[in-house]
């Protein structure tokens, strides 16, 4: 798969960061950059549905679902990794 480069990352710089997006521990202007990411990239669109949006999405979640959401947010880490990796 080719990268493109949205928001001034590749989508494998935004899976890098993307669980310490998740954890709220980058700054305002990492999150803006990832969200631009996500819901600009068309790899990322295409992933799974609507991956961008749903990760946008679980990180502003309020509190009581995080377990649920951590399953749900490994399962499609994973998924995304192997999709990255593919010749
Ligand atoms: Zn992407």
């Amino acid at each position: 798969m080719i990268e493109t480069a949205v928001a001034g990352l590749r989508c494998s710089e935004v899976l890098a960061q993307l669980s310490d997006y998740l954890d709220g521990e980058l700054g305002a202007s990492e999150v803006k950059r990832i969200e631009e990411h996500l819901l600009g990239c068309p790899n990322c669109e295409r992933f799974g549905h609507n991956f961008g949006s749903m990760v946008v999405s679980l990180r502003r979640a309020p509190d009581g679902t995080e377990s649920v959401d951590s399953k749900l947010v490994s399962r499609l880490l994973t998924q995304l990794d192997e999709l990255t990796h593919e010749e």
